[in-house]
């Protein structure tokens, strides 16, 4: 497992949802993020707030207060992709 150590690829190439653990921030701070795991184990949220892997905790379920920047990214994100896909038919018709 040496490539791992010497500092390999993203663990995952899809984003989790993280937040900071209870008492780690205040409570008010606690969004859910969606984020990348970065290879030191530390996640970056699209919103680019970066937790690090010791106040970071993973969210299984639909739990907790979605960060309302990550929420924004991701919908922009999905309205080019659903844009591009439109396009061609509306010059069609
Ligand atoms: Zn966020």
């Amino acid at each position: 497992m040496e490539q791992e150590r010497s500092g390999g690829p993203i663990v995952a190439a899809f984003p989790v949802r993280v937040r900071y653990r209870a008492g780690a921030v205040g409570e008010t701070k606690r969004v859910v993020h969606v984020a990348m795991p970065l290879r030191d184990g530390d996640y970056l949220a699209l919103c680019e707030e970066r937790l690090t892997a010791a106040d970071a905790e993973v969210i299984s379920d639909l739990l907790g207060m979605p960060c309302m920047a990550c929420t924004r990214v991701m919908a922009l994100r999905s309205r080019v992709t659903a844009c591009e896909a439109i396009a061609p038919e509306l010059e069609a018709g």
